[in-house]
C-alpha cells in the first residue's frame, strides 16, 4: 500500500525535454512507482491538469538569523510556500550564525520547513577578525579563516562563499588561497562579484578566472544584479564560452529588476547613484521608521548611520536583461532571498512562481521544462544530488511541488511579502504534504543535509 498516490498529473521528463503523464506513488519518503496503474494508497491527490515537479532547489538564498532575531523560521516558510523544498544558505560570504549553532537550532525546533544545505561565509570570518571593508588581510589572518572554514566543512558545509563587493579589500589571491582549504571537486564555491558591470564586464571576467584557479565548482552569484545594467549580453557570451571549456562554472539569477541589500553596505557608498544613472527616489526602504518609503538624500544618510542593517531595494536593473539571464541556455534560477526583521525584497517569497508565471507563460521567454530544469535538476547536479533530488524517478526523494501551469504566479510585491503565490497546490517534503493551497500542513519536514551524505 502506497503512502500517497498522485494521479493524472504531468511531470517533467528532462531527457526528452517534455512533460509526461503518469501516476506517481510515494512510500517512506521516496518515489517508488511511476506508471499508468492506479495503485492502492492511503491518500490520493488528483493532479489532473497540473504539473508534478521535483521540489524546487534554491541554490542561493540567505538563511534565518536565529542569533539576532530569535529561534523562528521566517524565510524558509516563504520558500516552502512557493514550492522550494531544499535551500542553500550561507551565500555572498555571509553566515548569520556558526554552522554548529544553526544545526543545533534546527534540531531543537524539531526540523525545518525546508531541507537546508549551508556554505561557509568568508566575509563573516573576515569581519570577526575586526577587519574593515577596505583593510588588507595578513597571511596569519588568512590561515585563521581557512581553519574556521575547514571546521565548517567538517560540520557538513558544502563549500564556501564570498561577497567581494562587500569587502573590496578581498583580493583575487585571497579568494584562491581560501579555496585551497580543500581540493574536493564536489564542493562548491560561490561569489558575489566585485563591482557592477557598467561599461565593462571585468567583474565577470575575474570570477571566471577564479574558476580556473580552484578545485571547487564555482558559481557566479545573482548575475542579474551584476550585469543587467547594460552588460548582460557580453556577460552571457563570456560565461557561455567559459562554460564550454570548464563546465564546473555556472551562475544563478533572480527574476526582478531591483536588487536588495543592507543600507550601510559598500554597495551604497558615495557615487553609486551616478554610476547607475539613478536617483535617491529609485531606492525603497523596507523597515520602520521608513517602511515602504522612497529615499531622499537626507533619509538615505540618516538610515545609513542609524539603521545600518536596514534592507533597501534599489530599482536599477533593465527588465529585458533580467529575461536574458533567465532564458539563457546556462544558469540556474535562485532567489538570493534575504529577510531582515521580517522585511525585505519579494524575491524571498515569489522567485519561483514568478519565473513560471511571468517569464514562461506570459512573456514566453523559455519553455516550461527549461525553467523547471533550472530550478531542479541543474542545482541538484551542482550539489551532486541528482540521483536523489531534482528528478522524478523511482528511488528519488519524494520532495515534490504540484502546480497549475495556467495560473502559477508570485503574490509578494515590494512592500507586501505576505500575499502568497497563486497556483502552487501542494508542496511535499520527504513524501508528506507540507503545504496545501498556501496553508501550512507540516512545517518541520525538512532537515539539515550534511555534505558527507552526497
Ligand atoms: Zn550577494
Amino acid at each position: 500500500m502506497l503512502d500517497l498516490l498522485i494521479k493524472n498529473g504531468e511531470y517533467p521528463d528532462f531527457e526528452k525535454n517534455s512533460l509526461k503523464k503518469a501516476n506517481i506513488g510515494l512510500e517512506e519518503g521516496k518515489i517508488v512507482y511511476i506508471g499508468e496503474e492506479e495503485k492502492p494508497a492511503l491518500k490520493v491527490i488528483d493532479a489532473a491538469g497540473k504539473v508534478v515537479s521535483p521540489g524546487f532547489i534554491d541554490i542561493h538564498m540567505h538563511e534565518e538569523n536565529f542569533a539576532g532575531e530569535g529561534k523562528d523560521y521566517v524565510i524558509s516558510r516563504m520558500m516552502l510556500r512557493q514550492g522550494v523544498t531544499t535551500c542553500v544558505g550561507g551565500n555572498c560570504g555571509l553566515t548569520n550564525q556558526s554552522l554548529k549553532d544553526f544545526k543545533s537550532v534546527i534540531e531543537e525546533l524539531g526540523g525545518a520547513p525546508v531541507n537546508y544545505i549551508m556554505l561557509s561565509g568568508y566575509n563573516s570570518y573576515r569581519t570577526s577578525l575586526g577587519l574593515g571593508h577596505f583593510d588588507p588581510i595578513t597571511k596569519e589572518q588568512q590561515d585563521y579563516i581557512r581553519e574556521r572554514i575547514k571546521e565548517d566543512l567538517e560540520e557538513g558545509a558544502w563549500g564556501l562563499s564570498f561577497g567581494i563587493e562587500y569587502d573590496p579589500a578581498i583580493t583575487f589571491e585571497e579568494i584562491v588561497y581560501a579555496c585551497g582549504v580543500s581540493d574536493d571537486e564536489n564542493l562548491l564555491a560561490a561569489a558575489h562579484y566585485r563591482a557592477d558591470c557598467i561599461g565593462n564586464i571585468d567583474s565577470v571576467k575575474e570570477m571566471v578566472d577564479i574558476q580556473n584557479h580552484i578545485s571547487q565548482k564555482f558559481q557566479i552569484s545573482h548575475l542579474s544584479s551584476c550585469s543587467a545594467i547594460g552588460q548582460m549580453k557580453p556577460s552571457l557570451d563570456y560565461i557561455n564560452e567559459a562554460m564550454e571549456k570548464n563546465p564546473k562554472l555556472n551562475y544563478d539569477t533572480y527574476p526582478y529588476n531591483a536588487f536588495s541589500t543592507h543600507i550601510a553596505s559598500t554597495v551604497f557608498d558615495d557615487g553609486c547613484l551616478e554610476v547607475w544613472g539613478k536617483e535617491y527616489n529609485d531606492l525603497l526602504l523596507t523597515d520602520e521608521p521608513y517602511r515602504n518609503v522612497r529615499c531622499t538624500e537626507e533619509i538615505f544618510r540618516e538610515c545609513r548611520e542609524k539603521y545600518p542593517e536596514m534592507l533597501v531595494v534599489a530599482f536599477v536593473m533593465n527588465e529585458e536583461e533580467i529575461g536574458m539571464a533567465i532564458a539563457n541556455k546556462n544558469g540556474m534560477v535562485a532567489s538570493d532571498g534575504i529577510i531582515n526583521n521580517g522585511n525585505g525584497h519579494p524575491r524571498a517569497a515569489g522567485t519561483f512562481p514568478r519565473v513560471l508565471g511571468k517569464y514562461v507563460r506570459e512573456d514566453k521567454l523559455l519553455p516550461l521544462t527549461d525553467a523547471l530544469r533550472k530550478m531542479t535538476l541543474e542545482p541538484a547536479k551542482r550539489l551532486g544530488l541528482e540521483s536523489r533530488k531534482g528528478v522524478i524517478a523511482v528511488g528519488a526523494d519524494a520532495d515534490l511541488t504540484i502546480f497549475n501551469p495556467e495560473t502559477v504566479i508570485d503574490g509578494a510585491t515590494f512592500g507586501d511579502l505576505e500575499t502568497p503565490p497563486q497556483g502552487i497546490d501542494y508542496v511535499i517534503v520527504g513524501g508528506k504534504v507540507a503545504v496545501q493551497d498556501n496553508a501550512f500542513v507540516d512545517e518541520r519536514l525538512g532537515r539539515f543535509i550534511n555534505f558527507k551524505e552526497q
